[in-house]
């Protein structure tokens, strides 16, 4: 089999991020390694489509992100799309915490990161240092983490608006790999709203459900 290239630069961009068919039996060696990997990415081609195939101590993506390929491949399929959160569910707690902290900022904006740490399992909230924070905008820090220790949530408030992502959001979470929430109306008598995504691969999906245990919103 010839190299994929000649060339060391991007030898390594395409070592670091492979791409590989899928053999009709539907797996292989490298498949698999790529699946059971602690930590990168990388892509699967099969006569269903492309899969991106990601992987953090904490997080199982695969996701389609390509429609059916209408060229015939003599290939298997990439298989059922998932995205598990390997660290599990959030302790319920720390949402109660989390907006608890949001209500008592108002009318300000708030944030608070989750973080998971990869040895003990441990969850904790971590509230970033605010470099401002206004009723309709809010600059903060994603916190520098031990080894060890990962952000799985970045939360903040939108103070008595609404919950949605704004242009500012978007470029926040653009290169990142996180759940990202929004919470709005916080001291709403029904309750505050949310808006919640996936952010991964440069793309941002729809949270099938609430990362936090006992909390029944569906995302
Ligand atoms: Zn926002």
């Amino acid at each position: 089999m010839n190299h994929l290239t000649d060339d060391p630069t991007a030898a390594a961009i395409l070592g670091a991020v492979p791409c590989f068919p899928v053999p009709p039996v539907g797996n292989s060696p490298a498949i698999d390694a790529l699946r059971a990997a602690k930590a990168g990415h990388g892509f699967i081609i099969g006569q269903d489509g492309v899969m991106l195939i990601l992987r953090r101590p904490w997080l199982e993506l695969d996701v389609p992100v390509s429609s059916p390929i209408a060229a015939h491949l003599p290939y298997g399929s990439v298989g059922p799309e998932k995205a598990n959160l390997r660290c599990g569910l959030i302790p319920g707690g720390h949402l109660v915490q989390i907006l608890h902290h949001f209500r008592e900022a108002l009318p300000n904006e708030a944030a608070a990161f989750v973080i998971w740490n990869e040895d003990t399992h441990e969850f904790a909230v971590d509230f970033p240092t605010i470099d401002e924070a206004t009723p309709s905008r809010l600059v903060y820090r994603t916190p520098t983490l031990p080894a060890g220790w990962h952000v799985i949530c970045d939360i903040h408030s939108h103070g008595h608006s609404g919950a949605f992502f704004s242009s500012t959001d978007n470029a926040d979470d653009a290169h990142a790999t996180k759940i990202s929430m929004v919470f709005g109306r916080i001291d709403d008598p029904a309750g505050p709203v949310r808006a919640s995504r996936l952010c991964a691969g440069g793309m941002f999906l729809p949270m099938p459900r609430s990362p936090f245990s006992g909390d029944k919103y569906a995302a």
